[in-house]
């Protein structure tokens, strides 16, 4: 990883002193007491670190179209910037690796396009500024594309991502998308899809969002990177490039105006402390040896860590949020071999589309309420194709690699969708079926749920969102999201109690499952596992240690007196 640039910039439109949103008063302690600033916002994934800003440019807004007295330099500057837009993609492509890389090569020849080159310069020489040349080249050529229809009306939305570089290249704006900037940097940005999250490189620091609530598949994106996150933080836009900033993901609390000593010190400590909690190993157990099974949220093989007895949750929709074209089979029985192959027990849980994870591929319609539509199982109610084949490969990557793997299901609301969902998994061989537990019908119907499945998994994060009927991507209703809420630990006891009864596993695999404090409870309620990003894991299994079951069961007991 190439060094920080330095000399740390000060603290530059941050006003000093006290300026949380939420009326926090600026410590003068800690480890960042001498920050000229403070801006507060939800920590969603553990972890300190500090570095310089860089921001996630939005698309450029097109000015009014101006007097042109120089009609070939605009035409020169249109050249310029398709050559720039080129290769910048090029450049990137250098630096990634698989499918993405041939994506960004693709756009990269699109930009490079004679036609779209000449078209453009020949506006310019007509006498449109270089922006407006640009913007009219491209946007007749994605008509032109959109009226193709097929593939290559689906490539359409490619060109606006082109267009929007090379206007702002043009109106000397920085390039939106992504930063490339060639060294270790925070990245803020107003918002982050879940496709830019996993597109993130090894030289991203910490994220922080102007926006995001912290269960956002963004935040738990972060999370199974390791990286610091904070989200919902208001002003942190207006802090410029360059200025370095402490990231605390564990508070939310960002530190403006750092110096670059103050930024490696941080760093160093953080590390550390890393690899303090790294050194903890062995199965998770309460300190009088009830066992409670750590077990790990993962998106990919890449996301593997050691020191877990499984995975809890295999998102396999975040194998495909990029793709235009449905992933085969046997692209699939690679993807879930490679994760078999290196883990003892997995837990598959079948796509989860929809909502702020839309995987273009499916070609689902757009709906008025997408967090209450087809998503998750429902997907299958449109298209069975794709379950079939889903789990005709997890079958088949499993016979392969003799791995023991469970399947699971998303959004399961009525015991018919349960037993036919495990009816199709069972039918391909797959022996442990299961289903998720994330609307409250599930969990009010858990003990006939476990007449039709082997296990239960409890997803909080989206539990907490239909219970309180609150966006879990917003970031002004963190409260109702909050997994203390009594009315979620009540559903929570309700399906570890059929679980007991049934005698069949119960976890929780959402976010609540991977904070030390909430664990303790969790299993006080009576589940059998906790599955979480992998970073969170030591920290839950020393939590774990320090309490007894009894210890365990009185916190429970307490959190659900609280009066929220
Ligand atoms: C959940 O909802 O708690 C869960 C684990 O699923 P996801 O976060 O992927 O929606
Ligand atoms: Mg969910």
């Amino acid at each position: 990883m190439p060094d920080i640039p330095g000399p740390g910039s000060s603290g530059g439109g941050i006003p000093p002193g006290p300026v949380s949103p939420r009326g926090g008063t600026r410590p003068d302690s800690g480890p960042w007491a001498g920050a000229a600033g403070r801006l507060t916002g939800l920590g969603v994934s553990q972890g300190r670190t500090a570095g310089p800003v860089i921001r996630m440019a939005g698309p450029p807004r097109l000015p009014a179209p101006h007097a042109v007295t120089d009609p070939g330099a605009e035409a020169a500057t249109v050249v310029k910037a398709l050559g720039a837009v080129a290769a910048d993609l090029n450049e990137r492509a250098a630096t990634t690796q698989g499918e993405a890389a041939e994506i960004l090569e693709a756009l990269a020849m699109i930009a490079d396009d004679p036609m779209l080159r000449e078209e453009a310069e020949g506006r310019a020489r007509d006498g449109l500024d270089a922006p407006h040349a640009l913007d009219a080249a491209f946007t007749r050529h994605r008509e032109a594309l959109a009226a193709l229809g097929g593939y290559l009306a689906e490539r359409a939305a490619d060109l606006d991502d082109l267009k929007h570089r090379a206007v702002a290249f043009a109106l000397g704006l920085p390039m939106p998308g992504l930063p490339a900037p060639g060294h270790p940097y925070v990245l803020v940005a107003e918002d982050l899809s879940p496709a830019d999250t996993a597109g993130l490189g090894s030289d991203v620091l910490a994220l922080v969002t102007e926006r995001g609530g912290p269960t956002s598949h963004t935040a738990i994106l972060a999370r199974g990177r390791g990286l610091p996150a904070v989200v919902a933080c208001k002003g942190i836009m207006d802090v410029p490039d360059g200025t370095v900033v402490g990231v605390d993901g564990t508070t939310g609390e960002i530190a403006v105006g750092l110096t670059q000593e103050e930024a490696a010190e941080a760093r160093e400590r953080e590390h550390a402390e890393r690899a303090r909690l790294a050194a903890s190993t062995g199965p998770g157990r309460t300190a009088d040896g009830h066992p409670v099974k750590l077990l790990l949220n993962v998106g990919s093989a890449a996301d593997l860590r050691p020191g877990a007895e499984g995975v809890g949750l295999f998102r396999t929709e975040f194998l495909f949020l990029d793709r235009k074209q449905a992933p085969s089979f046997e692209e699939q029985v690679t993807a879930y071999a490679e994760v078999f192959r290196q883990a003892e027990t997995v837990v598959v849980r079948t796509l989860d589309a929809g909502t702020d994870k839309p995987l273009p591929f499916l070609g689902l319609p757009e709906e008025p309420n997408p967090a209450l539509g087809v998503r998750g199982l429902r997907v299958d109610r449109l298209l069975p194709d794709v379950l079939d084949t889903q789990l005709d490969a997890i079958a088949e990557a499993a016979r392969a690699t003799g791995a023991q793997a469970w399947v699971m299901a998303p959004m399961v609301t009525t015991i018919a969708e349960a037993s036919g969902f495990a009816r199709r998994a069972r039918a391909k061989g797959i022996a442990r079926v299961g289903v998720m537990v994330e609307v409250p019908a599930a969990a009010l119907r858990a003990r006939r749920l476990l007449q039709e499945v082997d296990f239960l998994s409890i997803g909080t994060n989206d539990l907490a969102q239909y219970t309180f009927a609150a966006d879990r991507q917003h970031s002004a209703l963190a409260d109702l999201l909050d997994p203390r809420q009594p009315a979620l630990l009540d559903l929570i006891a309700m399906c570890a109690q059929a679980g007991r009864e049934a005698g069949k596993p119960v976890g929780v695999c959402g976010e609540a499952a991977g904070d030390p404090l909430l664990a303790p409870l969790l299993v006080g309620l009576g589940v059998t596992s906790l599955s979480m990003a992998p970073v969170c894991v030591p920290a839950v299994r020393e939590a774990l240690a320090g309490l007894t079951l009894e210890e365990c069961r009185e916190r429970a007991l307490a959190a659900l007196d609280q009066v929220w």
